[in-house]
């Protein structure tokens, strides 16, 4: 049996967020809410464990925005800026637990960390930095508390990064790709989370065609689009030629998988 999961829609956007700076169009300018994207990164929580999914350069604010005052752990999808950036506030976290927040990441992942977070693994340490207990994980699953982790290795361009399934729910964020044996581990998940970045073809991001056709193709339930850019154009107009079972994903939407 697997826990039960709140999932929080932490950041929606892709790497330049929404509003892009400086952008003037419809979707940046936009009133409403959903058309508001941080960058890309989620929250599970179960009855004993909460885990985030990459903490982006926003993950202070999202952290903030949602009150969240435990973490347990983090994983790495991919080690790209606007997965990674926000790795120094998890201290706030270490002040109060008193102990290491364990980072799950995979060799390329933990090479990234090393070297844009040096001061993190230094030998004599600053006082006061972040307290990690680093975990290089490879395509084995894992458990963190109660909650059962299978890896699942997509393609970013020429990039393996990590997809996570959790029970019946699944998060890729950062995919164009995925082989045939990886789609295998991804069937008969209830909820499957997807990046959709736009609807011109794109070098690492699937489309929004590309995503429904993906989410038919494994006959996934019920799923949710992430990692979008303004050129997707606004949730309110996206979302009126979207099937039933597919929805845009928005910041600080929760979902129970
Ligand atoms: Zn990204
Ligand atoms: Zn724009």
């Amino acid at each position: 049996m697997f826990p039960p999961l709140t999932i929080t829609f932490l950041g929606t956007g892709t790497s330049t967020g929404i509003p892009m700076i400086g952008c003037h169009c419809e979707v940046c300018t936009s009133k409403d809410e959903r058309d508001k994207r941080l960058r890309s990164s989620i929250l599970i929580q179960s009855p004993t464990t909460t885990i985030v999914v990459d903490t982006t350069p926003d993950f202070r604010q999202q952290m903030l925005r949602i009150n969240n005052d435990k973490l347990d752990a983090v994983l790495f999808t991919h080690p790209h800026k606007d997965h990674i950036a926000g790795l120094d506030d998890v201290r706030p976290y270490n002040f109060f637990s008193g102990h290491a927040v364990d980072v799950y990441a995979n060799a390329l992942t933990a090479d990234a960390l090393k070297r844009e977070f040096a001061y993190v693994f230094a030998e004599h340490k600053y006082p006061g930095i972040p307290n990690i207990n680093l975990n290089i994980i490879n395509e084995q699953p894992f458990t963190v508390g109660d909650i059962p982790v299978v890896p699942i290795a997509v393609w970013h361009h020429k990039m393996v990064v990590y997809g996570f399934r959790f029970g019946n729910f699944t998060y890729i964020t950062d995919a164009n790709k995925i082989d045939r044996e990886k789609k295998e581990l991804i069937k008969g998940s209830r909820i499957l989370v997807v990046n959709a970045l736009r609807n011109q073809e794109h070098i690492s991001h699937f489309t929004l065609g590309e995503a429904i056709a993906l989410v038919e193709e494994l006959n996934i339930p019920r799923a949710y689009f992430t990692h979008i850019s303004h050129q997707l154009g606004r949730h309110q107009d996206v979302t009126t030629i979207l099937p039933d079972n597919i929805s845009l994903a928005y910041d600080n939407l929760v979902i129970q998988a």
